[in-house]
């Protein structure tokens, strides 16, 4: 028999809309560039980087969203999020939909801009600019049998009623069975995964006590409240930062 040295954390999970069961989160995958930014942009010929959350930054999308610290660049990216119920490696893209894919949301992929500008010209990782506490808030999941597979419809984030991010998901440059398809081939995918499918135009700083709307059309929408730039003052280092 394993004892544990101390008690494991609960697994982080996430809210099914409709349902009382929960979806316990494995790995999160975050898909960089995946729409033109410009109009006059060529289309890329090389599948989109992609990166990592933690788990635990997967928090539900309501209420506040704590400002983070380490940076005065804290920027909004919506992104539409595929949650994964069968995992598998060198999956065929035409299986993606009817085989892997469980549900979808909307989520945010929070990044210290000023963070990932310094990795980028240093040639450091993105983990400090990406991975950090709170940065991957995720609307309740949407099982595809509810909402089916989504490859229309609109894509929006607005700050304090103005609009930021507006796209439509038939404008991602790599729809999502390639970019299931394209992580499969670097690694096993598992069941709990989550994959952040990247943002359109419009990415842009946020500031404490601004109201963040996010949805997308037929899945999900959320508001949420950005928090003071303040340590929060009473951390639990011990506990899973929620
Ligand atoms: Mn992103």
């Amino acid at each position: 028999m394993t004892h544990l040295v101390f008690p494991a954390p609960a697994p982080t999970t996430l809210a099914v809309a409709g349902c009382t069961a929960v979806f316990p989160v494995g790995r999160v995958y975050c898909i960089g560039r995946n729409y033109r930014w410009s109009l006059d942009e060529a289309a890329p010929q090389e599948m989109p980087a992609w990166f990592m959350k933690p788990a635990n930054a997967v928090v539900p999308a309501e209420g506040l969203l704590p400002y983070p610290p380490g940076t005065s660049d804290f920027c909004h990216e919506i992104e539409l999020v595929v949650a994964i119920r069968h995992g598998g490696r060198n999956i065929d893209p035409a299986d993606v939909e009817p085989h892997h894919i469980w549900a979808y949301a909307a989520g945010l992929d929070l990044t210290r801009r000023d963070l990932q500008q310094q990795a980028k010209r240093s040639g450091g990782p993105w983990e400090p600019a990406k991975a950090f506490d709170h940065s991957a808030p995720c609307s309740p999941l949407v099982p595809a049998s509810v909402c089916g597979h989504p490859h229309q419809g609109a894509v929006w984030l607005t700050v304090n009623g103005i609009d930021r991010q507006r796209a439509d998901l038939s404008d991602l440059l790599w729809p999502v069975p390639e970019l299931v398809a394209m992580l499969s081939r670097s690694v096993t995918l598992m069941p709990g995964d989550l994959i952040y499918t990247g943002t359109p135009a419009g990415v842009g700083p946020l500031q404490p006590g601004d109201v963040v709307c996010g949805g997308i059309a037929g899945i999900a929408q959320f508001t949420m409240t950005v928090g003071s730039t303040a340590a929060p003052h009473h951390y639990n280092a011990t506990s899973t930062p929620l």
